[in-house]
């Protein structure tokens, strides 16, 4: 049976131009709450905006849950004119109650599949919170690890980027927006925000047009080819132009080269923004300036709301350009179900239920599990399950502020810390708890004592995890930082433990690559778990003792220091490139004091067991316009645990008529391999896959020779060639 369709052209006709302008108004809920109980509250004041204005916005930005969205949604249809229901959008990041690791975690899982999964599980809670729309994926490129909100992302990588972010969309969406437990996806930030200067937080982004086409722009273009509904544009400059009023951006890729059809939305108060930024000189010109660059949706400014309607009858703006926008936003509303039920999904009850249910939390767990990246082991782990005792020193050691950030809805007290997590494995008897130091912050003299204590568990203990790491507060927006090593005195707790000589695992909590370049020297064992969600300490005591095996690889590299910052695997060779890691020569690229390559590469991590790959063949070495080659290599687990391999194939263009990176990602793959099993990986090459932007911006592949490299990571590779004709 077909849906009740409701005609939005004559809906459009039927409305004021202020009715109009309403609709491309986002409030946050308390202004609704507090207008209707007739507060003029600060930010109301701050916003300059009237009641009316409240009565007549066309989406909320944040929920508390059903019950808020039931309540504003019903004061709202008693006061608004039209009864056009209110869409309401949230950041559901990384889950909405069942908190998943955040996003760079996901990333390093490599499983499109499970991401899927987890956005699946975050619309069907966020849904029956009543959320109709996701401020999800955030697909930024990250090179940066000093900007806070790396964490958000999936990496340094186009190529995985754009994997990950259908992967999001298909999750958030599933096959029908209008079926309770689906939401639409709102991709952001367009674009270019992961490139901004020094890492710091809203500075500018310069950037040739080439390099953001190449690698900053795939990831947007393939969550809006997946049918992504909406596009949030993002604080930053693009070519000295921000991205809210930024036409080129908005109109001329975004609509024009990519035929995007959905809402555009700002970023927050990013339309008043324009008048800092020094390209607008009022609210009323930063207002003409977003419409005109097609930023539909004006998110938590006055701007709209005050001058559209002014624009319009003074003839600056033409009123075809706000009724495009609404007709957008209604028919989001209309897809969405919103005009048959304006409280589609929100049920108090069914939110109860669902949040947190036990599958939910299975699936978080096993998530959890396949982003923990292992980045160092000798010999340590697994750790037998018959044990004597086991000793946890760290801030982390039972913490439960591991959701990380952007989990508004989460509650840290719903989530598993490490220790509750190895308890539950192997026992509470069997664990010592000491957290050893505070992140950061404390005297010396409560130092001293806390390292006695921690020094007396670990020597009263068998194996040692060391729980480190950075303040969930210090990653995230506007948490951008200039050292990025462990804060306080931990580097110092640690170097005392490790020095017992036990066996000890070091567990780190973070949002961001960190430099942590003296603990990988002396540490025997380390495991990334980034901040891993409500299942945390279960997922890592799942690794710790053996009953998964780590497969997760890392998204972006993390560097030996941070003066080498950016740092990435896919940079290009310059005229004078490094002979190699260990070449003294003198009038090369590098520095004199530190390596070029980072401490750990794109794509690298470890398992228990060990992966054996055969000789790289290829079918042929030829490639034409339609031909395929075929690489081929054979994987075998000759180490004693059942365990899974990302494949990794990359490819670089050896000479064309601009410069190439050294090498791409262009393929991977995910195999399950028990002990003494072998299995072919075979990835297909295809001419579309060596196009890139020419000299002319002409997306094209040019004839000559490639390297064709596979391996574990993006550094041990081997390499064949193979030629375009
Ligand atoms: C962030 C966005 C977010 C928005 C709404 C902004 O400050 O940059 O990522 O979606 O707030 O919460």
């Amino acid at each position: 049976m077909g849906r009740k369709k409701v005609d939005i052209k004559k809906l459009l006709q039927s409305m004021t131009l202020k009715e109009k302008i309403g609709q491309l108004v986002q409030l946050a809920p308390f202004l609704f709450k507090d207008s209707a109980k007739g507060i003029v509250t600060g930010p109301m004041e701050w916003l300059g905006i009237k009641d009316s204005d409240v009565w007549n916005a066309g989406s909320v930005l944040g929920t508390a849950g059903a019950e808020e969205t039931i309540e504003i949604q019903k004061m709202y249809l008693e006061r608004n004119q039209k009864k056009i229901p209110l869409m309401f959008m949230a950041d559901i990041i990384h889950g909405y109650r069942t908190i998943f690791p955040i996003p760079l975690a996901l990333g390093c899982t490599w499983d499109e599949k499970l991401v899927e999964k987890a956005a699946r599980v975050s619309a069907i809670e966020a849904s029956a919170g009543g959320v109709h729309v996701t401020f999800s994926p955030m697909v930024d490129l990250v090179r940066d690890p000093r900007w806070g909100r790396v964490m958000e992302s999936t990496g340094e990588d186009p190529y995985l980027n754009s994997v990950m972010a259908r992967a999001f969309v298909r999750g958030y969406q599933g096959d029908d927006i209008s079926k309770e437990g689906n939401i639409a996806s709102c991709v952001k930030h367009f674009a270019a925000y992961g490139a901004v200067e020094g890492g710091r937080e809203y500075n500018t982004v310069d950037i040739s047009e080439r390099m953001l086409r190449e690698f900053y722009l795939p990831a947007y273009k393939a969550a809006i080819d997946e049918g992504c509904k909406m596009v949030m544009t993002s604080f930053n400059t693009v070519n000295s132009i921000p991205s809210s009023g930024n036409k080129w951006l908005l109109r001329g890729i975004l609509r024009g080269e990519w035929g995007f059809d959905g809402v555009t939305i700002s970023d927050w108060g990013a339309i008043k923004e324009l008048i800092p930024h020094g390209v607008a000189e009022d609210e009323k010109e930063a207002a003409e300036k977003a419409i005109k660059a097609g930023a539909d949706i004006d998110m938590m400014t006055g701007c709209y709301a005050k001058n559209l309607e002014k624009l319009v009858k003074e003839g600056k703006v033409d009123e075809k350009l706000i009724d495009e926008a609404v007709y957008r936003i209604l028919k989001l509303k209309e897809e969405l179900g919103l005009f048959e039920n304006p409280f589609k999904g929100a049920d108090k009850e069914k939110e109860k239920q669902i949040v947190l249910c036990d599958e939910h939390r299975r699936i978080a767990r096993e998530v959890a599990a396949a982003s923990v990246v292992l980045l160092k082991n000798q010999d340590v782990l697994p750790f037998d399950k018959n044990i004597r005792k086991l000793a946890i020193i760290g801030p982390y050691s039972d913490e439960h502020a591991i959701l990380g950030p952007w989990s508004w809805q989460g509650k840290w007290e719903e989530s598993v810390s490490l220790k509750e997590g190895i308890a539950n494995k192997i026992g509470e008897s069997k664990v010592l708890v000491a957290k050893g130091c505070e992140i950061e912050g404390e005297s010396d003299s409560q130092f001293k004592k806390s390292l006695r204590q921690a020094l007396k568990a670990a020597n009263e203990a068998d194996i040692i995890v060391l729980a480190l790491g950075e303040h969930y507060d210090m990653s995230g927006e506007a948490r951008s930082r200039a050292f990025i090593t462990l804060p306080g005195r931990q580097e110092e707790l640690a170097r005392e433990i490790i020095k017992l000589g036990k066996p000890t695992v070091v567990v780190l909590f973070n949002g961001r690559p960190l430099e942590i370049r003296e603990l990988y020297n002396i540490a025997p064992a380390i495991l990334e778990a980034w901040f891993p969600g409500t299942e945390g300490g279960n997922a890592i005591a799942d690794i710790l003792f053996g009953d998964k095996n780590p497969s997760a690889k890392l998204t972006m590299s993390f560097p030996y220091t941070v003066g080498q910052i950016p740092v990435y695997y896919n940079h290009f060779n310059t005229g004078r490139p490094k002979p190699s890691e260990d070449s003294t020569e003198r009038f090369c690229s590098h520095y004199i004091d530190i390596p070029n390559a980072p401490l750990l590469p794109f794509g690298f991590g470890l398992s228990y067991t060990e992966f054996k790959y055969s000789k790289v063949k290829l079918d042929k070495k030829v490639l034409t316009q339609d031909s395929v080659i075929k690489a081929s290599v054979k994987v075998k687990n000759v180490g004693r645990y059942p365990g899974d391999e990302i494949v990794q194939l990359y490819i670089r263009d050896m000479v064309a008529s601009v410069v190439r990176p050294v090498k791409e990602l262009k393929g991977f793959k995910k195999i399950h391999l028990e002990v003494g099993e072998e299995k072919e990986v075979v990835f297909e090459i295809r001419e579309e896959m060596l196009r890139f932007h020419n000299e002319n911006m002409e997306y094209v592949s040019e004839k000559g020779k490639f390297q064709l490299m596979i391996g574990p990571n993006s550094k041990d590779v081997q390499t064949v060639e193979f030629e375009l004709r």
